[in-house]
């Protein structure tokens, strides 16, 4: 994995769909999945890559690995600045 900053095309976000349960991310805010609608959880992390990456595209987890399956370009993945800060305190918390 890589970071997102060396990615110069505009990232995708996947995103948790809601009816999976609680974020568990603290200061995460309910988002829309682009292509099919259905409510996604968006953590601190991905709020600052859509404030700073505008075009930046939020999808589903079913909508998001099926595009990437598709692709026929390479599909790379990464995760956004201080994703895994965010989970690791998400573990620590349920711990
Ligand atoms: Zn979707």
């Amino acid at each position: 994995m890589s970071e997102l900053d060396e990615i110069g095309e505009a990232p995708v976000i996947i995103a948790a769909p809601t009816v999976f349960g609680a974020s568990g991310v603290v200061g995460s805010v309910r988002g829309r999945c682009a292509e099919c609608g259905i409510e996604v959880w968006l953590a601190p992390s991905s709020q600052a890559l859509i404030a700073k990456r505008p075009g930046t595209l939020v999808l589903c987890m079913t909508c998001g690995f099926a595009r990437a399956e598709a692709a026929t370009d390479g599909a790379q993945f990464a995760t956004a600045p201080g994703a895994y800060t965010e989970f690791i305190a998400r573990l620590i918390s349920r711990a």
